[in-house]
């Protein structure tokens, strides 16, 4: 989608770091991150939210590519999280999982 922001960043267009590249995702850190250890992990391909996934594969290359990636950086322990709608705390319109790491997490708030 060209407006879309992180479109931008999967194809180049804005420049960023990516710590991983396939063929299918991209992830880079966040910009505002909420842990010594933040990144997104991203399909190459524009949906606005999990709701838009239309195939079981797209989970597959996202998720499959997030123990690589922690691995890469001798890490064990690390929150997901996925927002879906704006209510939800989504601000991006482009489907992210976070992955944070190197604090303690409490709780679901926390
Ligand atoms: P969410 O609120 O779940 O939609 O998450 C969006 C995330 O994208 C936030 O944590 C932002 O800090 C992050 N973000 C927004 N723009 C950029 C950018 N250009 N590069 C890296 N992260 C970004
Ligand atoms: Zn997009």
């Amino acid at each position: 989608m060209s407006d879309c922001i992180f479109c931008k960043i999967a194809n180049g267009e804005i420049p960023s770091d990516f710590i991983y590249e396939d063929e299918k995702v991209v992830a880079f850190n966040d910009l505002n991150p909420q842990a010594p250890v933040h990144f997104l992990v991203i399909p190459k391909k524009h949906y606005a939210s999990l709701n838009d996934i239309d195939s079981k594969e797209t989970f597959a290359d996202i998720f499959s590519a997030i123990p690589k990636i922690t691995a890469k950086l001798g890490i064990k322990d690390y929150r997901t999280i996925v927002n879906t709608g704006e209510s939800a705390g989504q601000t991006v319109f482009h489907i992210h999982v976070h992955v944070m790491a190197g604090r303690k997490f409490n709780g679901l708030a926390g």
